[in-house]
């Protein structure tokens, strides 16, 4: 249900009033739960303002109309239902310093074997189409990109940057407005 919403506060310190709640597949694609390691994540963790549920939908569509041989996009963690804390406690295998008021999403890459899954490591990562989701973000009105350090990703200096953890999937971080 598409309604007002409204971020609160700042990613690492935040709530999240009027979240969106991102399905757990479309045609374009489908969602990952870094926790369980399988596909469809639960839906506590498909909330974001309706500006980041907007911004993943047009990306994903724009992507699959680039490549109709597939995969679809592999969407991670967005924000709880009302924001607030996504660390250890919810989510112990990818635990979050952020995440907290809707304006961030994680994507992990696609794979070079073009399963819909998440890669396992660098090796598994088709690298062209990943730089291409990547300008995609950022023509998108990324604020932030985070990417892997052992990846060769690259953008625009000040809006992409190299973060640890980020080996297997991209981080991506709207603007307060
Ligand atoms: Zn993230």
């Amino acid at each position: 249900m598409w309604r007002a919403s409204q971020a609160i506060g700042t990613p690492n310190a935040g709530a999240l009033v009027g979240g969106v709640k991102l399905p757990s597949e479309g045609r374009h694609f489908f969602t990952w739960d870094p926790d369980r390691l399988r596909r469809a994540s639960p839906r506590w963790r498909r909330y974001g303002t309706a500006r980041l549920i907007r911004m993943i939908l047009r990306v994903a569509e724009d992507f699959a109309r680039a490549h109709p041989d597939g995969p679809r996009m592999t969407v991670g963690d967005l924000s709880r239902p009302r924001g607030g804390d996504f660390g250890a406690r919810y989510s112990p295998r990818l635990p979050h310093v952020s995440h907290q008021n809707g304006l961030d999403v994680d994507i992990f890459y696609p794979r070079r074997d073009r399963a819909e899954r998440a890669p396992r490591a660098v090796g598994d990562v088709d690298l062209a189409r990943s730089q291409e989701l990547v300008d995609r973000f950022v023509r998108a009105g990324a604020q932030m990109v985070f990417v892997g350090p052992n990846t060769p990703l690259v953008g625009p200096p000040g809006i992409v940057q190299s973060a640890a953890r980020h080996d297997d999937h991209l981080h991506v971080r709207l603007p307060p407005r």
